[in-house]
């Protein structure tokens, strides 16, 4: 029999690479020798020591940056994909559904075309970055754009879902979040121990509540003692846990986390409430402005919803909310080149210049 140790499946090399977030932590994810684990080794990204973000908190303060852009689809979504596309195999179905604001159906259509399912995904018109909107349809995706935002999207999924026969990955399939909780393993891994805080953008709030099951499971299996306070950020167009209400017609600029009524409404509310932390909102303009803090002070490009953990991190920070000499964990979703327009619009190009050396430099600012 094939030995079952890390890195020696199939088309691996050698032993020494990542095995994907499957194998690392199989076992505390719902497989068995029998399934089919379909991976792009996905998780192990970077967390970054944030100088710029440390020194602006001052007192003692380490503040981390968890890049979950740099997963192979360029979203945290491919961690909860490969558990759940791979289980889709496993349970014979021949193709996967999804609504999604972009990063969903990038992660689902490219991991049902390793697995050799289809996909069809249902995307909101016009309130999916440009990006997300490439992968879907070179991974051949049958992409639906439907006149309406993402949550009248996910209802119309749960009802397809229940008339065919077809495997909803969406993150009310229980899979995908089992597989993000392994964000929470990571970090903890990486620094011997839990953050103070852990500080994340919420939308849909599958993430939130994947992470807060993660660093439970890995406290009750004795890999750490303490658990970080939740800190979960909406966008204030786009609110629903603040408000306390459905909101009908969300609106931000950060279109993963335009939801105005998320699936795991309950999962974020106890995340936050037990390990005594809180969710809040921040404004467009206070993303916008961490999503050029990121990658003007610290290399990070992340797309804008990503940038709403920074923009709460420095909301608190300036209310004094942390603790001397805290560690936190700001986890960035994705990556910026998702949406590449939003980049561009927030700087003017100039003009072309004929190539004469005195007006280059001058335009350099060389002097
Ligand atoms: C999906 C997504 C979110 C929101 O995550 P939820 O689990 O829906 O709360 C935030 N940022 C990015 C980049 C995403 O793709």
């Amino acid at each position: 029999m094939r030995s079952r140790k890390q890195g020696t499946g199939p088309g691996t090399i050698g032993n020494r690479q990542w095995p994907g977030v499957i194998e690392r932590y199989r076992a505390y994810l719902p497989v068995s020798p029998a399934t089919p684990i379909i991976t792009l080794l996905e998780g192990n990204t970077p967390l970054i020591h944030s100088r710029a973000l440390s020194r602006r908190l001052g007192r003692g303060m380490s503040v981390y940056l968890k890049y979950e852009g740099m997963n192979p689809t360029g979203s945290f979504k491919d961690r909860g994909m490969t558990v759940a596309i791979s289980k889709a195999v496993e349970a014979k179905s021949v193709a996967v559904l999804c609504a999604s604001t972009g990063n969903t159906s990038a992660s689902a259509s490219a991991y049902a075309a390793r697995a050799g399912l289809r996909s069809i995904v249902l995307i909101p018109s016009g309130a999916v970055a440009l990006g997300k909107l490439s992968q879907a349809l070179i991974h051949g995706a049958r992409v639906v754009v439907v006149d309406a935002n993402f949550d009248a999207c996910l209802a119309l999924v749960k009802s397809l879902a229940q008339g065919h026969p077809v495997t909803l990955v969406n993150s009310i399939n229980p899979h995908r979040i089992e597989g993000q909780k392994t964000c929470a393993f990571e970090i903890c891994d990486a620094l011997g121990r839990a953050p103070d805080y852990h500080v994340t953008p919420v939308g849909n709030a599958g993430n939130i509540t994947a992470q807060w099951k993660g660093y439970t499971e890995y406290r009750r299996r004795g890999r750490i003692t303490q658990r970080p306070a939740m800190l979960g950020f909406q966008a204030e167009g786009a609110a629903p846990l603040v408000q306390g209400r459905v909101i009908k017609h969300p609106r931000t600029i950060a279109t993963a986390i335009r939801i105005g009524n998320p699936a795991s409404w309950q999962g974020a509310l106890a995340a936050a409430e037990e390990s005594g932390g809180a969710i809040q909102a921040v404004s467009d303009r206070q993303i916008l402005e961490a999503y050029r803090l990121l990658a003007s002070e610290d290399g990070v490009f992340v797309e804008p919803a990503s940038a709403a953990s920074v923009a709460g991190l420095l909301r608190l920070a300036q209310a004094g909310y942390f603790k001397k000499r805290a560690t936190i964990v700001c986890i960035l979703t994705g990556h910026g080149l998702k949406d590449p327009e939003r980049a561009i619009k927030s700087i003017r190009l100039a003009r072309p210049l004929p190539p004469s050396l005195s007006a280059i430099t001058k335009a350099a600012g060389l002097k």
